[in-house]
This record gives structure tokens, sequence and C-alpha cells, in this order.
């Protein structure tokens, strides 16, 4: 929602007072309780900076991704609620690269019906106007709870019952919801994608429900589509090193960083005690991207990046550099994508990603990109304040 914030402060509450100043600094991740005047000053000046990097990024909301080269990259939006759809003008984007059906589902107090699902993915496809849509199925579990959806308790839930297993095993919920999806999508220009994939034989399963699907639906008078496109999510270190085999049996590939990272490096997304692990950085996560981008484009399928990571302006133009077609952010991100790509050459972001994939640790990662972030930022527009100092 564009509303800086910081989480995971033990004990913040207990030591705040009536009246007090706090500042937020959400970018930093630094709360500041009473600070002295002179912080509150260099605060504002902060404040006012974003305010104007945020105009400035207004500016080119509506204009195209391309580098001043000509080289495009598709800048697609991730949807989590009805609620984002006002967050964005379709017409800027290049369509939603990532709707996470389940939370569609969370603010009821059961599972939608087939036909509830139908008005709901009808509403999201017609807001978007014809632009693609990439309907992601339910990928509960883990992470992500349904109140009213009880999953037994597991040791290891990030390992467990979740995603397209639960699909897979439960497969008339995937069927419903296919039935559903086919049903909106009739007449516009719909995909859809698979969380969580593991393997070739859950494709394969997927594929056959599918057909099932497609086939009843036909049976029972219902029109649909003659080529729905179904994609992969990779996400998980198995699928990501079966890519070249995998690849052929799918129509699209989009990266899910945000558990890439997690399966990768053996570190919970959501267990603070190991944040700082935590690291999209990390050159093992790097060097997989990249291999991933480059077996879909020996392939000539189209890829993306729907993770987290992809929010970076300056780690998306490595994206484009590594050959990812599309990338996929929270509706609050796409303008300062488009800026970026706007000032980044094709050559330049190949460079970047030569660099950055040099690097043998995390630190020269991340000097690399502060070099290259101090670049993209020149020339942006300095606030008033920050001009008379
Ligand atoms: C991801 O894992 O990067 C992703 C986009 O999916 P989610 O965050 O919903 O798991
Ligand atoms: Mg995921």
């Amino acid at each position: 929602f564009g509303i800086p914030c910081i989480v995971g402060l033990p004990n913040l509450l207990g030591r705040l007072e009536q009246s007090m100043i706090v500042t937020i600094d959400g970018g930093r991740g630094v709360v500041h309780l009473s600070p002295d005047e002179a912080a509150v000053g260099e605060f504002k000046v902060q404040e006012s900076s974003l305010e104007a990097r945020r105009k400035a990024l207004d500016e080119v909301a509506h204009l195209p991704a391309v580098t001043p080269d000509g080289e495009r990259l598709k800048v697609k939006v991730n949807i989590e609620s009805l609620r984002d759809l006002d967050m964005f003008t379709a017409k800027n984007t290049d369509g939603i690269g990532l709707l996470r059906t389940e939370f569609l589902y969370m603010e009821r107090p059961e599972f939608p019906s087939e036909d509830e699902q139908f008005r709901l993915y009808r509403r999201v496809i017609e807001r978007m106007g014809g632009l693609p849509v990439t309907l992601r199925t339910l990928d509960i579990g883990g992470d992500k709870r349904l109140p009213y959806f009880k999953t037994p308790a597991e040791m290891n839930p990030a390992l467990g019952w979740r995603g397209l297993r639960v699909s897979i095993e439960w497969r008339d919920l995937l069927r419903v919801q296919l039935r559903a999806a086919l049903r909106a999508g009739l007449g516009w220009d719909l995909r859809i994608l698979l969380p969580m994939v593991t393997s070739l034989e859950e494709i394969d399963t997927v594929h056959a429900i599918f057909e099932g699907v497609r086939a009843s639906l036909i049976e029972h008078g219902y029109e649909v589509e003659s080529e729905v496109p179904v994609g992969v999510m990779i996400e998980v270190p198995s699928a990501a090193l079966e890519l070249e085999r995998i690849i052929d049996h799918v129509d699209f590939v989009s990266v899910g960083t945000n558990d890439l990272v997690q399966y990768l490096l053996a570190v919970d997304r959501d267990n603070p005690r190991v944040a700082k692990l935590y690291e999209p950085y990390h050159p093992a996560v790097l060097g997989t991207l990249a291999r991933i981008a480059d077996v879909c484009r020996a392939a000539g399928k189209p890829c993306s990046v729907c993770g987290d990571m992809a929010d970076d302006p300056a780690t998306a133009m490595m994206l484009l550099g590594m050959g990812f077609d599309t990338v996929s952010v929270a509706p609050f991100f796409y303008p300062g994508i488009k800026y970026a790509v706007r000032r980044t050459t094709a050559v330049e972001a190949r460079a970047l990603c030569d660099r950055v994939l040099a690097a043998d640790r995390v630190q020269g990662v991340r000097d690399v990109f502060a070099a290259f972030d101090a670049q993209l930022r020149e020339g942006e527009p300095v606030p008033e304040q920050a001009r008379e100092e």
C-alpha cells in the first residue's frame, strides 16, 4: 500500500510514552524514540525527497518500459486482494503477472463456490480490460492460511502440505477453481500458473486434470478458449535444476524468489531468528536465476520474476540483463521499475548482471548494486531543502 513500515521489533510498545515523537524510517528499518530537533529536521528532508521521487515516478507511470537502446521489459503487477485493483491504472501495466487467488478467499467465512469464484475472477479480468491475467491456482499451506481451511499442524509447514500438493491431493478444489477460471477467461487473455511445482509428474497430473475439466465444461455446454497457457512457478530447487526437462511441458515460467530464496538457503522466510540469513543476493540465488533465464531463452519460452526481489529497480535491471522478459511487482513499485528501465540501456543491464554474477560474496554483490543505484538516481529531482543545504 506504499506505507513504510517496520515489523519484528519486540517490546516496542512498552517503551512508548504519551505524546512521544517517534520517527519511522521504513526504508532503512530504523525507529527513533524522542529524536532531537536535528534528527527530526533530517527526517523531514528525507520525507520531502521521497515525495519528490514519488512525483518523478508518477510522471513515467504511463510511459512504456523500454530502455534507451530499445529493449522492452514487461512490467506486470501482483494482486492479492480486490483492494489492490484500485492501486494502479491497468493500462499503465502489462497485465497481472501473479493473481494470488488464496487471498481473494481470505476475507470470507468459507470457500467460495464455483460461481462465486467465477464472479471474482471475471471482476479482476474485466478490470484489466484485455491485458493478460495470470491466475495462480490455490497456494495455501506454509505461510498462507485460510481461517476456515484447517490443515493439520505440521512440524515443518514450509516443507509440508502446501501449494500444488494440496491441489493434487484434494483435486476437487482444483477442479472447481479451474472450471471457474476457464469460464471467467472466455474471450480474455487468461493464463494459469501453478505454485510449488517440484517435478514433471506433478505437471503431468495437472495437465490431465485440466483436460478433464475442459472436456467436462464443453460437455455441459460451456464454451472455453482453445488455448489457455499453463505455466509454472519456479520456487523450489528441484524445479530449477530440472528446468531443461520441465520447460518443454509448460507455456511459460515465473520465478517465485520469495520461496526460492527460502528453499535454496534453508532459511524460513517467516522466522525472525534467521531473518538476517534470508539473503536474495546470495551468489547461489543469483546464479540460479541466471540459469533459469538461460534455459527459458534457449527454449524460447517467456520467463518472469514475480517474487519481491523484482520490486527493487536495480535488481530488476539485473534481471533484465539476465534475460528475463517480464517482472511482476506489487502495484506500488511498477513506476519505479519503469523509471529504471527508461534510464538503463540493455548493454548496461547486461554489464550489471556480469558484475553481480562475478561477485563471490554477498557484500561484493551489494557493492555493485550500491554503485548502480547511485548512477540510477543521478539527475533525479532534489527537494528544495536539500538543495539549500
Ligand atoms: C514467491 O514465492 O516468490 C511468490 C511470488 O509467491 P508467494 O510469495 O505467494 O509464495
Ligand atoms: Mg511462493
